[in-house]
């Protein structure tokens, strides 16, 4: 199972918008770029919304004989370790393993002293296509590398082996994330942490390392755009030089874990990849619930009403709703409207404060944050919430359509802005 060159997170909380999402990347098809969907939703969410791993292949499913995709498709384990992966292990074929937990836990003596006899070799200068200066390793680099890494690797190989042998001779793609670390990955260090994904025998096909900068929810990136470049561009060089150095898969690419809509990188990555020729997966499915709302809002009183009311009860329970996310959100409350000043607005306010419009002066990253994190209340409306979504299917399909085909393919893929 060979994942394609281009290949993007989809999927959604409530997995009603399958064929909406779908239609975007037929439209890119149409306009000769294959970007096949990858359906995602992490452990996490599944946990608080209180769906199961099936639901979302049975969604993906569903929404693949709906529509007229003809390519392939995958259905991600996203972000899962040994103690979670097993409801995955039938209705998936993507794992993403995550590691990041590990990272800085060092291994035991022996597992270390025999990684730095079989890496011993690697050191000295090494000369990567692409990228000026030599990475120079020397022994100390490679100590220092193992003492924060290996373990983290190690225990990658230990889910890889656990999920092969649960599922026998059923095919799947691996990934490797550790983008949920503290501190992120230079491409020295990501350099070894593919030689020793090369030593553990991981048939890698995707790695979404920590880059520089904050990835927030559903917020533009925060951070250096030019230092991202820098190391976007060395880390795709990196890749194409481990592959043969140390014959990972051929077909092996970065997966930028975005949080959704990390616009301003979109161009600096289009061209990276395209004057490299490299692969990418973006993960960036979580704000298609964001798109529900937004066409629930303008699908009628009764809707907007419904959106009005979970605003309202998102702000209530903020430091619930913010709390399995904390890391990952920036929202400043002295910045967030009050539920009763929202209550006084029509469809196009509520709409214009959500959409990510960066050229809407109502535009309100922090009521959208929090928004983002607030899908937990829309899924304990239960029939009521998804009764709506049905009714307004129609303009909160064309809006999570357009979203991903404009906003997100087109410029990342397609090189539009
Ligand atoms: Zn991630």
């Amino acid at each position: 199972m060979l994942l394609e060159k281009y290949s993007i997170g989809v999927g959604d909380r409530f997995g009603h918008q399958g064929v909406a999402q779908l239609r975007a990347l037929k439209r890119a098809k149409d306009l000769g770029v294959n970007v096949v969907p990858v359906w995602n939703k992490s452990n996490r969410e599944h946990m608080i919304i209180g769906t199961r791993p099936s639901d979302t292949r049975r969604a993906a499913d569903e929404a693949v004989r709906g529509s007229e995709w003809k390519d392939s498709y995958y259905v991600d384990a996203d972000h899962i370790g040994l103690k979670t992966v097993d409801p995955f292990l039938e209705c998936s074929n993507f794992f993403t393993l995550d590691v990041a937990d590990f990272i800085g836990m060092e291994a035991d003596r022996s597992t270390m002293e025999s990684f730095m006899r079989s890496m011993g070799p690697m050191c000295g200068s090494v000369r990567i296509s692409g990228i000026p200066t030599p990475l120079a390793v020397n022994e100390k680099d490679l100590h220092a590398f193992a003492s924060k890494y290996l373990l983290a690797v190690k225990e990658a190989g230990k889910i890889y082996r656990h999920i092969s042998n649960g599922r026998a001779n059923q095919d799947f793609v691996v990934e490797i994330s550790t983008d949920e670390a503290s501190e992120p990955q230079s491409p020295m260090e990501l350099y070894l942490i593919l030689a020793a994904i090369a030593e553990e025998r991981i048939p890698i096909q995707t790695i979404a390392p920590k880059f520089t900068g904050k990835f927030l929810k559903g917020i533009d990136y925060v951070g250096d755009v030019v230092q991202f470049a820098k190391e976007f561009e060395e880390d795709l060089h990196v890749i194409a030089h481990a592959v043969n150095a140390f014959g990972l898969p051929r077909n092996l690419k970065l997966s930028v874990h975005s949080g959704s809509d990390k616009f301003s990188l979109y161009q600096l990555i289009h061209r990276a990849i395209s004057g490299t020729h490299a692969g990418l997966h973006l993960k960036t499915a979580g704000t298609t619930w964001l798109e529900e709302l937004i066409g629930i809002a303008l699908s009628g009183a009764a809707g907007l009403d419904v959106a009005k009311v979970i605003y309202q009860k998102a702000y209530e329970r903020i430091d619930e709703l913010s709390k399995p996310y904390e890391t990952v959100i920036a929202i400043d409350r002295q910045r967030l409207p009050s539920p009763r000043e929202v209550s006084a607005w029509d469809s196009v306010r509520y709409v214009g404060a959500l959409r990510h419009d960066q050229s809407n002066r109502s535009f309100n990253p922090h009521l959208r944050q929090l928004l983002h994190v607030g899908f937990k209340v829309a899924a304990e409306m239960g029939d009521k919430y998804l009764h709506l979504l049905e009714t307004a299917s129609e303009i909160v399909g064309q809006n999570v359509t357009d979203n991903l085909f404009r906003r997100h393919i087109s410029p990342i893929f397609l090189g539009r802005s």
